[in-house]
């Protein structure tokens, strides 16, 4: 099978960082083009991020030597097969860029959140509603486009608790109150470059609470009439908060529900939860996308954010509680399955199911 060439918008930054670790050995997509700000542009991958590489891994050598490109210079990305697109830059420009991209039919998948909110963009969970990509055909014929689109991943934050919740979906959930425990990588940072987070808490990160509230509600919504209309349940109560660990997001999480299921069923669906990722042998699906931990010093942020090699969610410290049904914690990589992992996987559902073909 022939790799499909995989451009990166952002390349030089915290998320554009991990696309470029993780497709370094991708059997389906190979690197082919590189871009970020007019500032990066002309130098080498290598010369752009001297002084910021991040990973774990040292830079790949197929990425070191290439040339960075200005992301505005949309022609330098054509004969590309898509496009991860990962850049901080204002929400209209961002929304522009994208639409420039898809437009010249270069497919877009995006850790931005510009259009999110766009009624035929699907915002994808490929665990969680893969079945919002029949989107795109109407997306495509409003773009006038052949084979260009956006398909979106929803924000870090919500991809600790919407994965834990889902397969609890039919129960009826009818509310949710999380508090979120952020990593400083959510915010593109190292405690290099944010000295202020070392022993210390913000509570607040911008914007990341309505998203928390809101974007749920789209993942559970329907396909109708060429959009996504969201679900009008759970409402959802959300507090945020900035806390001194380099990756990993938790989620203390309460549920009420209109049918109270027994604990040991939900603990059953969670362990039992059957992906598409895992049918369709993606190659980024953990094995066991939602681990259920019995002791109650579980999950634990440096001993579990990499399980499943990142992608996969972990959950502990299921109990009753005397105000919702229930509560528990759950804890997920924000960089990789919050981010470019999870974008990765929305990449290969779309190139598995046909989308990258034309
Ligand atoms: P970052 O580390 O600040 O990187 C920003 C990237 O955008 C860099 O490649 C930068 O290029 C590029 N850029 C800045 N201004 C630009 C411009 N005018 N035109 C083109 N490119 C420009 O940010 P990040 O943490 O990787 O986040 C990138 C996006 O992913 C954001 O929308 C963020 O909200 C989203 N996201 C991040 C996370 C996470 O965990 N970090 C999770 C989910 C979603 P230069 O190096 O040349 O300046």
């Amino acid at each position: 099978m022939r790799k499909f060439k995989a451009g990166i918008i952002g390349a030089t930054g915290m998320v554009g960082q991990r696309f470029v670790s993780l497709l370094s050995k991708h059997p389906w997509f190979e690197i082919s083009h590189l871009s970020a700000s007019a500032r990066s542009a002309g130098k080498t991958y290598e010369e752009a991020v001297k002084g910021r590489w991040t990973m774990e891994i040292p830079l790949p050598a197929n990425a070191a030597a290439m040339t960075v490109f200005d992301a505005e210079d949309i022609s330098a990305a054509s004969g590309l097969d898509f496009v991860f697109c990962a850049i901080s830059l204002e929400k209209e420009l961002t929304k522009q860029l994208e639409e420039a991209y898809a437009k010249a039919d270069i497919p877009v998948v995006s850790n931005n959140s510009a259009h999110r909110e766009t009624p035929d963009v699907p915002m994808l969970m490929p665990e969680v509603n893969a079945g919002h990509i029949d989107v795109i055909e109407y997306q495509r014929k409003r773009l006038g486009t052949n084979r260009g689109f956006i398909a979106v991943k929803p924000n870090c934050s919500i991809q600790t608790f919407v994965p834990a919740l889902h397969p609890l979906y039919d129960f009826g959930i009818e509310q949710i109150a999380v508090c979120t425990y952020q990593a400083i990588s959510g915010a593109g940072k190292t405690f290099e470059s944010w000295p202020e987070m070392v022993d210390n808490v913000i509570p607040y990160i911008g914007g990341e609470e309505q998203k928390s509230e809101r974007e749920p509600l789209k993942i559970w919504g329907q396909v109708d009439g060429g959009v996504i209309v969201n679900a009008q349940k759970p409402v959802i109560s959300s507090q945020c908060i900035r806390v001194p660990v380099s990756d990993g997001h938790m989620a203390a999480t309460y549920v009420k529900f209109s049918k109270k299921p027994p604990a040991d069923e939900i603990i059953e669906r969670w362990r039992g939860y059957k992906s598409l990722p895992l049918q369709l042998a993606l190659p980024s699906a953990p094995k066991q996308f939602l681990i259920y931990h019995k002791d109650d010093a579980r999950p634990q942020t440096r001993l579990d954010r990499d399980s499943g090699g990142g992608m996969s969610v972990s959950i502990g410290r299921l109990r009753e509680d005397c105000i919702f049904d229930y509560k528990f914690v759950c804890l997920s990589h924000n960089t990789l399955r919050g981010a470019a992992g999870g974008g990765l996987l929305t990449a290969e559902l779309l190139a598995a199911k046909g989308y990258f073909d034309r």
